[in-house]
């Protein structure tokens, strides 16, 4: 489990947005949390396209959350995290989003701008009416991306693509993060967001040569969420599992692309009494500044209310916040993303 603390704070890594034999994944839970425990995984949610079968509980070292992808066939998916029933596709997607609420989980609208100019045979899967006001985003989904990047024009095209797959993997879409922030600026509280994999470990060829591509292991060293709790995880299951639910509806999340670089960043804000992190809410001072910990250079970017207000090349800076807002940042090497933090407010 990978565990460290700083000033009494726990990080634990997780992978969300999972798919298992229950749906259209090739791997039961044995293989996948033996996965996700090489992969440096300390907890999973495995989100089956209108399925919840799978087993919950601490499975191979790894606490096992379940939650259901609601799947409409063409459009409108949308993540039900900590729900024990399976809620109808053919409702209404606002419903989904009560439903959700109602069996007091937390819901994160899945992957909603997969582009239309795909050149392969993975149509995407939009969400419809941005009008509709979920629990949260998932802004960065593996899958969605390497689909958008992957043409299957012809045989070097296809190896490429899956060789090279992390070569693939950009970032997070623009249009998205921009309804995030809109999302975030309409509310008072924390608007969360989470990366998900969008894991499957399909076969393909399966009668030439049969290759798994995508396997769990390799794919849950991509995106991850990285929480910030404030005691350790506990050896309870029920407890662990509401800790790890409260801070991913609270936003002390991180999201990073572990395949960029293995250190991992940390992003925090101080004022001359304290220091919280994301999702947290801090007052403002004479003192307030943000700190960024990334484990090399990148591009970052720090935005307040959704707009740039400072951008640089660090490794490690502080940088002195003026003003009151929800401030988060952004880190990337050239065009792929690396890490993405969920806003702290400033009051
Ligand atoms: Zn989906
Ligand atoms: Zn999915």
């Amino acid at each position: 489990m990978t565990n460290f603390a700083t000033k009494k704070l726990y990080k634990y890594l997780g992978g969300i947005h999972i798919h298992s034999k229950y749906s259209d994944g090739t791997g039961d839970i044995d293989a996948i949390t033996k996965a996700a425990k090489k992969a440096g995984l300390a907890w999973i949610i495995v989100t089956d396209h209108n399925n919840i079968d799978v087993p919950e509980g601490i499975i191979n070292g790894v606490y096992v959350i379940k939650g259901v992808e609601i799947s409409p066939p063409s459009s409108n998916h949308y993540l039900a995290l900590g729900v024990n029933n399976i809620i109808d596709y053919e409702q209404e997607p606002q419903r989904f989003v009560e439903e959700v609420r109602e069996q007091g989980g937390i819901g994160f609208v899945a992957h909603p701008d997969e582009s239309d100019k795909r050149k392969n045979k993975y149509s995407p899967i939009k969400w419809l009416d941005k009008k509709i006001i979920p629990d949260g985003i998932e802004i960065w989904n593996w899958f969605s991306v390497w689909a958008d990047n992957y043409t299957d024009k012809n045989i070097f095209a296809q190896i490429y693509s899956f060789l090279f797959k992390d070569r693939l993997i950009t970032k997070p879409y623009t249009e998205t993060l921009s309804w995030w922030d809109d999302l975030n600026n309409t509310s008072d509280e924390v608007v969360p967001a989470i990366g998900g994999i969008d894991v499957h470990a399909l076969k393909i060829a399966k009668h030439i040569f049969p290759v798994k591509v995508f396997p769990y292991k390799s794919m849950f060293k991509t995106i991850t969420n990285i929480i910030t709790l404030k005691e350790k995880l506990s050896d309870d299951f029920k407890t662990a599992k509401s800790q790890i639910l409260e801070a991913i509806r609270l936003g002390n999340n991180l999201i990073v692309n572990r395949k960029i670089t293995k250190a991992l960043p940390e992003v925090t804000i101080s004022n001359s009494k304290e220091t919280v992190c994301e999702g947290e809410t801090i007052e403002l001072d004479d003192f307030t500044y943000i700190r960024i910990k990334l484990g090399k250079k990148f591009e970052v970017r720090l935005l307040c209310n959704g707009e740039v207000i400072w951008e640089n090349k660090a490794k490690e800076v502080e940088i002195p916040l003026l003003q009151r807002g929800k401030f988060r940042i952004e880190a990337r090497l050239n065009k792929l993303g690396y890490a993405y933090s969920n806003p702290i407010i400033v009051r």
